[in-house]
C-alpha cells in the first residue's frame, strides 16, 4: 500500500531531459505544452486527440511494414541477370548460406520487434480508445518502454541505402515499391516513437480511466 503511495506521488513529478530538473506536473489545457523552466526542453504535451491520432499512425505503420514485406525492396541486374530482393528473402539467404547468427538477429531486428512493437501501441490505444481493462494497459505500457530504446528501424534504412549506394557500381539497381513502403514505415514509425511519449500515453490513461489530468 505505501508503495503504491510512493509511486502515486512520483507520477506528479518529472525530469527534464536535458537538464534534469525536478518539476511538479500541473493541469494542461488541451494542444498546449509544459517546458522546462531552466532550459526550456518541452516537458510533456497535452494532445488534444492523443488516442485517436495514434491509432491512425499505427495503422498507417502496420499497413507500409506489411506492403515492405510483400514486394521488392530492389531489383539488381548483373549483366542481364536479373534477380528480385525482398526483406523476407534476404533473411532466408542469411540462413540458407550458414549465417544463423545474423540470420537470427536481422530476423528479430527487421521482421519480429517492429511488428510487436506496432501491435501492442495499436493493443494499448485500442484498449484507451474503448475504456477497457486499466491494469492490462498499465502492462502493456511497461513493456512498450522497455522495448523503445531497442527500435533501430530507421538505422537500418540508412544501412539499406548506404548498401545500395555501394552496389551501383557494380550492378544496375532498379528501386522496388517496398522500399518506399519502407521508407514510409520507418517515418510513421520514428513519430510514434519520438513525438508521442509514453509519459504521454501513461497520462491519457488516468484522463480515461480516473478522471485525472496529471
Ligand atoms: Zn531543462
Amino acid at each position: 500500500m505505501k508503495s503504491e503511495k510512493t509511486v502515486e506521488n512520483l507520477d506528479h513529478l518529472i525530469i527534464c531531459k536535458k537538464c534534469d530538473t525536478l518539476h511538479h506536473k500541473r493541469h494542461l489545457p488541451p494542444s498546449s505544452v509544459a517546458k522546462c523552466r531552466e532550459c526550456g526542453a518541452i516537458l510533456y504535451r497535452h494532445h488534444r486527440n492523443l488516442i485517436d491520432w495514434g491509432l491512425a499512425m499505427g495503422l498507417s505503420a502496420l499497413i507500409f511494414f506489411i506492403l515492405a514485406n510483400s514486394f521488392e525492396i530492389v531489383t539488381i541486374d548483373l549483366r542481364g541477370i536479373k534477380q528480385g530482393i525482398t526483406l523476407p528473402s534476404v533473411i532466408f539467404s542469411l540462413f540458407e548460406n550458414g549465417y544463423w547468427l545474423v540470420g537470427l538477429f536481422c530476423l528479430f531486428v527487421i521482421l519480429i520487434f517492429p511488428f510487436v512493437l506496432l501491435i501492442l501501441y495499436l493493443w494499448i490505444m485500442y484498449l484507451l480508445k474503448t475504456r477497457q481493462d486499466e491494469p492490462l494497459v498499465e502492462k502493456l505500457l511497461i513493456y512498450l518502454a522497455k522495448m523503445l530504446p531497442w527500435n533501430m528501424s530507421e538505422i537500418f534504412l540508412v544501412s539499406i541505402f548506404v548498401a545500395l549506394v555501394k552496389l551501383v557500381g557494380y550492378a544496375q539497381i532498379n528501386l522496388g515499391t517496398s522500399l518506399w513502403a519502407l521508407a514510409l514505415f520507418v517515418g510513421f514509425d520514428l513519430y510514434l516513437s519520438k513525438s508521442i511519449s509514453i509519459d504521454e500515453i501513461w497520462r491519457a490513461k488516468k484522463r480515461i480511466f480516473r478522471g485525472k489530468d496529471v
